[in-house]
Parts: C-alpha cells; structure tokens; sequence
C-alpha cells in the first residue's frame, strides 16, 4: 500500500486548495529553474531511468519517446501536446488532475516542453470537460501572472505559451493522431503510422503527445529522483497510479496507488468492497472499457500492473476499473460495451466500421437468447477479422472486450442460446433483436 509521504497528488480530493499558492506549499514550482539547468540530457535520462510508462493507456516508455524528438530545432518548431481527451468509459483520473492538481500539469508541461525544445504547448480537452477547462484556464493565468510560464518562463531562460482546445466529443480523438487531426480543424480520424509524431505531428512538425497524468508526475518525479520512483511498484512497473474504481462497488473513487496493487485490495479497501459482497463479485474490467474483462478467479490474486494484466490476457490500460457483480447480465453489459464501440468508430477502415456493427448485432442476439451456434464461432471470427487490421488501435479496443467474454463467459452464452426454442441454423429465420434500437442506430 502506499505510503503517504510517497502520494504525488495530494489534493487529488480537493482538500488542500488547487490555486498557485496552494500548489507552492505542496511542492509545486519550488526548483524549476534548478531542475531545469541540468539540461536536456539529465531530464530525459532521469525520466528514463525512473521507468515511467505512459499513463493513456498505451504504457509505452515516456522518456523514450522523448528521446525521438529531433535533438535541435531544424526549420520547424517543434510542439508538446497534452491528451486530455479522457473519453474511455470507467475512466476519470485526468479530470480530477485538470481542476485539483493544475499546477502539477502546467510546470510538468513546462519541463518536458524544455526537454523537447518546444515553445508551444497545446492541451486538448474533451468538450465535456468545460468547468475542468476554466479551472484549468484560471490556473494557466496565475502561471503567466507569476512568471512561472510565458517569456523567460520561471527563469529559465525558456519561452513557453500553452492554449486550451477544447474537443468536440468523439472518443476516436483521444487517439493521438485523430487528436492532431482535430486539433489541426479537420474531422477527428487517425493517420497511417509511421511516420510518427515524434518526427511528423502537428502541422508536420516534430510533436511529443503525452497524457496529462504522465505529465503531472514529471516534476515530482524529477524533485525526488528517479530512484525514488523506480522503488515503487514492480520493476518495468514502476511509480504511483491514479485508479478510478466504478461500478458494482460501494464507494466508486478515485485513488492513488502503488502500481502492482492487488485488485481485491483496490476494491475491498477503497472502494468499499463488492456490492453484495465478494462472493457476489461476476468480472472485472481492469483497464477502461477497451480492456478484456477479467472472471473472478483471477480477481482474487492479480495485481494492477501492465505486465501482470497482460499475462492474464487483459491490460492496464488507464486503469479505470469497472467492477460488475452478479446482478449484471454480462452479455447485456458487453453488448453495450459493443454498441459504444460500433457508435464511435471513425469509419475509415473496413473490418472496424463494420464489424463493430457485427459484434454489437450478434452480442444483442446472445443476450435475448437468439443467437445460433454458428454465430459464437462467427463472433470469434469477426474479432479476429478486426484485431491488427486497422489504422488505429481503437479496432483491438472494440475487439477484445468481446474476445474477454467469449474467452470467459462462452458457457453462459451456449446456455442462453441453446435454451431457446428459435435456435436457427440458417439466415433466413427472422431475427428477434431489439428493433428500436436497430432503427436508432439506422442498420
Ligand atoms: Fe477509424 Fe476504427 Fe480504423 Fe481507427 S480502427 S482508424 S477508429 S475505422
């Protein structure tokens, strides 16, 4: 368990106040020009060294990236954008950052802009997030009233402007080029990789994109060393991490913690246990909607952290943590899941705008106990048909929540469907699927 002398955010719950003067008696902005004149080099190694990976969802290494970002400015300037978008369901740890933790976001963003050579600093934020963009706004304005960012920001000898864009509601633009697209005015869809942002981002120039939660806990990191953050959690799963615990719990939260924490101790000790009771626990979903649930046997002994989540055939994503008990009809809630996925899909590639029609289509099926045999095997096909076929990662993310059921649940599905007197084997039989929202979703 964490300690708390090793908590980063310490206001994550507001009691401390989230103003510039707040923020300075918790640490923030205390050594930023010092911290800073190490130079280019000492950031990114110590970033490195510390092992912190990114916090989206992606996990990759953060001073890595860092490291491809062209090492002096050639004829383009180079950008750093913060993805603020946090539109995977399960998740809102970003959120409580945006309007608690501010100043954690803004000096971070001034020490990786210095660390990449860039002047310009863009976050985007999700639509939604309107009063987080305010406090947000309001603790940029302190930052420039206090020389803290702007010209010869917190005297650094560095010039630093960050803007706001606010998004418009599409959860494709969290994906980082989709992001660019749209923070570029164009419609939100992901571009081919490579080239890489690194190299070729916005406008064409060389952009380092980051989450804010990797961001917020660069000066810290940097204040306490690396070695300190390396030393919690597990190796190649090093630091603290904000987990946002929802669903059938009995008090859903937000909390910091060590990464490598137990899931039963996530949930029994700060989300007030299962609803119901453990006993009553079905699945969980470790990592944000788009990560393959996990059945409660295996709830009883993981820990929350990239690799152990991997092994078990699921991911820590941004660990958003959506616990469903055994009152849920679990096909029912990875229909929906389904439906989002099919809702929200940019349409560029072929297997992810239609099969995630398919899934949803066949999962609505299975949950009114209409599907054939035939189809469980279809179901598996289609995610297969989706998963590495695409432009963007958003195709293994609509894919593997179903691959989780059909992995986990498939005897739940056989004997739903097996129980139904309309089992058909042929194309012709009518289907009994809910037909209003079949017109609303115009198939
Ligand atoms: Fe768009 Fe889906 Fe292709 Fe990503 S995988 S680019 S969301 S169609």
């Amino acid at each position: 368990m964490l300690k708390d002398q090793d908590r980063i955010f310490k206001n994550l719950y507001n009691d401390l106040g989230e103003d510039v003067y707040s923020s300075k008696k918790r640490d923030d902005w205390l050594n930023t020009k010092e911290l800073c004149e190490k130079g280019r080099d000492w950031i990114i190694n110590e970033v490195k060294a510390s092992e912190l990976r990114g916090r989206g969802g992606a996990g990759f290494p953060t001073g890595l990236k860092w490291s491809f970002a062209p090492k002096e400015v050639g004829t383009k300037p180079h950008y750093l954008v913060i993805n603020a978008d946090e539109s995977e369901p399960g998740t809102c740890k970003d959120r409580d950052i945006l309007r608690f933790e501010p100043h954690k976001l803004i000096e971070g963003c001034l020490i990786a802009s210095y660390a990449v050579n860039a002047h310009k600093c863009y976050i985007y934020i999700r639509g939604e997030y309107y009063r987080e963009g305010q406090k947000l706004q309001k603790a940029i304005d302190e930052a420039y009233q206090n020389n803290l960012i702007g010209k010869n920001a917190s005297g650094t000898n560095w010039d630093l402007d960050i803007y706001i864009h606010y998004g418009a509601g599409a959860y494709i633009c969290g994906e980082e080029t989709a992001l660019l697209e749209s923070l570029e005015g164009k419609k939100g869809q992901p571009r081919l990789k490579p080239p890489f942002p690194a190299l070729i981002g916005l406008y064409g120039c060389p952009t380092i994109i980051n989450n804010v939660e990797t961001i917020a806990v660069i000066p810290t990191i940097l204040r306490k060393g690396a070695k300190w953050f390396s030393s919690i959690g597990k190796p190649n799963n090093t630091g603290t991490k904000i987990f946002c615990i929802s669903g059938n719990v009995n008090k859903p939260c937000n909390v910091e913690e060590e990464m490598g924490i137990s899931l039963k101790e996530l949930i029994e000790v700060h989300a007030g246990g299962v609803q119901g009771g453990w006993e009553n626990l079905q699945a969980v979903i470790p990592g944000g909607s788009s990560m393959p649930l996990l059945p409660k046997n295996t709830c009883e002994t993981i820990t929350m952290d990239f690799d152990s989540l991997i092994k078990e055939k699921s991911g820590l994503g941004t660990a958003g943590v959506i616990v469903i008990n055994k009152d849920q009809d679990i096909i029912n809630c990875m229909a929906r899941i389904a439906r989002f996925y099919k809702h929200e899909s940019c349409g560029q590639c072929t297997p992810c705008r239609e099969g995630s029609g398919w899934m949803w289509r066949i999962l609505v099926r299975m949950t009114n106990g209409e599907a054939s045999r035939e189809e469980v095997d279809m179901l598996t096909d289609v995610t297969k048909q989706i998963e590495g076929h695409t432009i963007c990662a958003f195709g293994e993310g609509s894919a593997w929540p179903v691959q989780g059921l059909l992995r986990h649940f498939k005897k739940q599905i056989e004997k739903r469907n097996n129980f139904n007197p309309l089992i058909r084997t042929n194309k012709n039989i009518p289907y009994l699927v809910d037909q209003h929202l079949l017109d609303k979703e115009n198939v």
